[in-house]
């Protein structure tokens, strides 16, 4: 009988696209993939430290898993296991810790003939060249395709583990990218995913980020290509034309604010300020036609007195955002924050955080207001009760009522309402 295995990813969109590969491993070496929930002989679970609220997440889930199906061995990959290594062998079950050198090899450290007989940990350090990913990354249990292009940053922002946990920046290789780009349009997704840690500073033999979305937007067949979460500073000016273009490229962008308040971003070691990201985001929201500007925002940070807070609160105001994920400041033992005074209550980060959501919402539907009465093209994804949902190339989440099967297909929508955070329409 084929073994089973179970996958479960938690954190970021890279995750995500690290662990569609490492399911595929498993699938070309004969394993049958199973639900996280059911019975299982391998669970692995892909973690993230960036909070402490992701690594009480994977020791939870850990706790879950060893409750419902004892008999799984359970493999944690990724950040945390790099951050913890072999810490994590006291949570039930784990048999393999696999930080992120070498989390790509987990059936190798599977198949080792010693491996029934003790765990497995290995956290050498991250290399630091520029790579290539054999394996597909095609993952069907999604309608949009994550195409990891780079990993690791050299920013070394004060409250961030990644630089420790995956190493400095380095890129993918460039044909190697596009070769993967043009499979997953050739296994119909219609929509591709640029992602990684600092994906701005992508370069790879005289190619740079621009150079990726040029090549891709050729593919024949693609009909959307969005870019990840970008760094301020590292946005080519060209990219801003090219969404006003009939270009493939979404009009989207995920640019991290993390504070809006000039002492903040310095204490923070962030390459910008607010002024450099107030002019930035003029010139795209003038320019493109129902552009989505979306950020993160930290509350908390060390030293952020009522009145600096009040400044990232006004800045966030004073510009139309279309939404922005506000993130508690959690101390971590790996990110140089840690020593800083004027450390802020709990108390008081989550009461700046709920002032924040509030203000998100608020944005958010003011951003879906003005697109009342487009007619946008959604790529649908799932039904739920009685409505299929998708995503319009501005990410906003549409639902519609229609008894056909919409799943990846590409459709006009005329948006009427807004429920909640979804807005309703009717296909043209
Ligand atoms: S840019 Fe800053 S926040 Fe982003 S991954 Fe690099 S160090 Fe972390």
């Amino acid at each position: 009988m084929k073994k089973r295995v179970s996958f479960f990813t938690f954190g970021c969109r890279l995750n995500q696209a690290e662990t569609a590969t490492i399911e595929n491993t498993f699938r070309a070496s004969g394993y049958h993939v199973v639900d996280i929930n059911s019975p299982a002989d391998i669970c692995v679970v892909n973690t993230c430290t960036v909070t402490k609220n992701g690594d009480a997440d994977t020791k939870k889930m850990v706790k879950k898993i060893a409750r419902r199906h004892p008999d799984s061995k359970i493999a944690l990959l990724g950040c945390q296991a790099q951050a913890q290594g072999e810490a994590l062998l006291s949570l039930p079950n784990v048999n393999w810790v696999i930080g992120n050198a070498h989390k790509m090899d987990l059936l190798e450290f599977i198949d080792q003939p010693n491996q029934n007989v003790s765990p497995i940990v290995n956290v050498d350090p991250i290399p630091q060249n520029d790579f290539t990913i054999s394996t597909s990354s095609v993952d069907h249990n999604h309608t949009r395709a994550n195409l990891k292009i780079q990993d690791g940053c050299d920013f070394y922002c004060l409250f961030c583990v990644i630089p420790y946990v995956r190493g400095n920046a380095r890129s993918r290789q460039f044909d190697d990218l596009i070769r993967e780009a043009k499979n997953l349009v050739a296994a119909d997704f219609k929509e591709i995913v640029l992602t990684g840690v600092n994906i701005g500073c992508y370069t790879n033999e005289g190619n740079t980020f621009l150079d990726i979305v040029n090549e891709i937007e050729k593919i024949d067949g693609l009909s959307r290509l969005r870019i990840s979460s970008i760094e301020p500073t590292t946005i080519p000016e060209d990219l801003i034309n090219k969404m006003n273009t009939d270009s493939v490229l979404c009009r989207h962008f995920h640019i991290p604010l993390q504070s809006g308040c000039d002492t903040i971003l310095f204490r923070m070691n962030r390459k910008y300020t607010v002024s450099d990201y107030h002019e930035f985001f003029l010139e795209t929201y003038n320019n493109v036609k129902d552009v989505c500007l979306g950020t993160d925002v930290i509350v908390g940070y060390p030293g952020e007195s009522d009145s600096l807070f009040d400044e990232t609160f006004d800045f966030l105001n004073s510009l139309p955002f279309s939404y922005f994920h506000v993130f508690s400041y959690s101390e971590r033992d790996l990110a140089k924050s840690k020593k800083l005074p004027n450390q802020i209550s709990i108390r008081t980060i989550q009461k700046r955080s709920l002032i924040l959501r509030k203000l998100s919402r608020h944005k958010k539907n003011e951003f879906h207001d003005k697109l009342i009465g487009n007619v946008e093209s959604v790529l649908f994804e799932q039904k739920k009760e009685r409505y299929w949902q998708g995503l319009t190339d501005h990410f906003v989440k549409v639902k519609v009522e229609s008894n056909l099967d919409l799943s990846n297909e590409l459709i006009p929508v005329q948006l009427e309402k807004i429920n909640d955070d979804i807005m309703l329409g009717t296909v043209v």
